[in-house]
């Protein structure tokens, strides 16, 4: 290996080919959207006290399957896993300037869903080897403001439910899980996402299945469960309608999936767990092949759960590697391996380090409703930032197909780079 073989210094790629992207769609899932079309019916929803306002017959089977195969009471679909957020943390009954606890390490709209009901997000820190919610950090959080707590099963992987809903007990709060990443995991025996008060799954395009944009909803509890209708479907209007006593956060959306998604939907559930079990033995190949890399830290899969590898969350040691995580990564992407080497500090967004939400005068952390100055200067989630800036190395593996040709060509790619560590530096 002499410096110039190294494709960051003009050599030629590892990987030449653009490597199969994952698709978890085939012949099931058209019929059964062609046959939505040909019916007429995209979307049979009333948004008044009506049959039609749980959904048409597709909605309303894909919610009884969804029921079913996670293992809760009630499964509700919605039209993205942002809209299930947002009526999740509305339907728990924040009040605006209640705090709500989150973490950094996530997609934006776990925090954003949030500020949605001018309830304020406390940022927590996370466990350096799983990425997800520490729950000592979740611990030095809680204040006599705080009302809920939004955890997001990271990556794939369960955060420490078990733990997390003893200390929500204790405190009082109610607890929201994201598991868009995490759908079909399993976690003391029990499907990710079914341990929290809500919890949820995306269907979006990027996620293991989906339904192009989509989200559904779990819970056992039946309240819940029509408060999250209401909100799905302009509840304000069906209240009135129904009568009923409880008006709070009440206020209308359309997040209502269509026909043509549901169908997609039910199909691409009876795939899912094939699909897991596929991509679970991909990467382990992967991993058995690169495990033994000076200074990489293959995926911590902690105990008494499983690892959908939506991302294949690596850590590098400059020390042993004696090259940096940035350094390492451009070499990476310049031999054709799509790595990124950072993830999400949701906490350093301007949005949080302006305090500026809605409007132009800093609501809702400026308003009488905040009972309290809340702080997202860097330094509040230590090991978030430090993965972020030196040692976080992130391969999308929920976006590749991984055939064997593609794995061996990946693995070439890692070790192609490490055999010319010196020369990069
Ligand atoms: C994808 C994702 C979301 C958002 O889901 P959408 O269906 O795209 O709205 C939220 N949280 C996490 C952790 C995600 O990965």
């Amino acid at each position: 290996m002499v410096k110039s073989d190294l494709a960051i210094f003009g050599g030629k790629k590892a990987i030449e080919k653009t490597l199969v992207s994952y698709n978890p769609f085939g012949q099931d899932e058209v019929i059964a959207a062609a046959e939505v079309i040909r019916s007429g019916v995209l979307s049979k929803f009333l948004g008044s006290w009506h049959e039609d306002f749980y959904g048409g017959p597709k909605v309303r089977a894909f919610e009884d399957k969804a029921a079913v195969y996670f293992g809760v009471k009630h499964a509700i679909t919605v039209n993205s896993w942002t809209s299930g957020l947002i009526a999740a943390v509305g339907a728990i009954g924040v009040e605006p300037g209640d705090e709500v606890i989150v973490t950094p390490w996530t997609m934006c709209a776990t925090a954003t869903a949030i500020l949605h009901w001018n309830a304020i997000p406390v940022f927590a820190d996370i466990e350096k080897a799983t990425y997800n919610l520490s729950v000592d950090s979740i611990k030095e959080n809680i204040t006599q403001n705080t009302r809920a707590i939004v955890v997001a099963d990271i990556f794939g992987q369960s955060a420490d439910m078990v733990e997390i809903m003893a200390l929500a007990a204790k405190h009082n709060l109610k607890v929201i899980s994201d598991s868009a990443q995490a759908i079909g995991t399993n976690y003391m025996g029990k499907k990710t996402g079914t341990f929290a008060d809500i919890g949820g799954y995306s269907l979006n395009y990027h996620k293991h299945i989906h339904t192009g944009e989509g989200g559904i909803l779990v819970t056992d509890d039946d309240a819940l469960a029509e408060k999250l209708r209401l909100i799905r479907n302009h509840g304000e209007v069906v209240a009135a309608e129904r009568g009923d006593s409880d008006l709070i956060n009440l206020v209308g959306y359309n997040f209502r999936l269509g026909e043509v998604e549901a169908a997609i939907g039910l199909e691409q559930l009876k795939k899912l767990d094939n699909l897991l079990s596929e991509k679970q033995k991909r990467v382990a190949k992967l991993s058995r092949k690169i495990n033994d890399l000076p200074g990489l830290t293959l995926p911590v899969v902690a105990d008494n759960r499983d690892h959908s590898y939506y991302i294949f969350g690596m850590q590098i040691d400059p020390t042993i590697a004696g090259v940096s995580c940035d350094l390492i990564s451009d070499a990476l992407n310049a031999e054709g391996l799509p790595v990124n080497s950072s993830y999400q500090n949701i906490h350093l967004l301007p949005m949080y380090q302006k305090k500026m939400a809605y409007g132009s005068k800093g609501f809702p952390w400026t308003s009488e409703i905040c009972k309290r100055e809340v702080r997202y200067d860097k330094g509040i989630c230590p090991n978030a930032e430090k993965l972020n800036d030196e040692f976080y190395l992130g391969l999308n593996t929920c976006a590749l197909e991984l055939v064997d040709g593609d794995i061996d060509l990946i693995v070439n790619a890692f070790q192609k780079v490490w055999s010319g560590l010196e020369h990069i530096s």
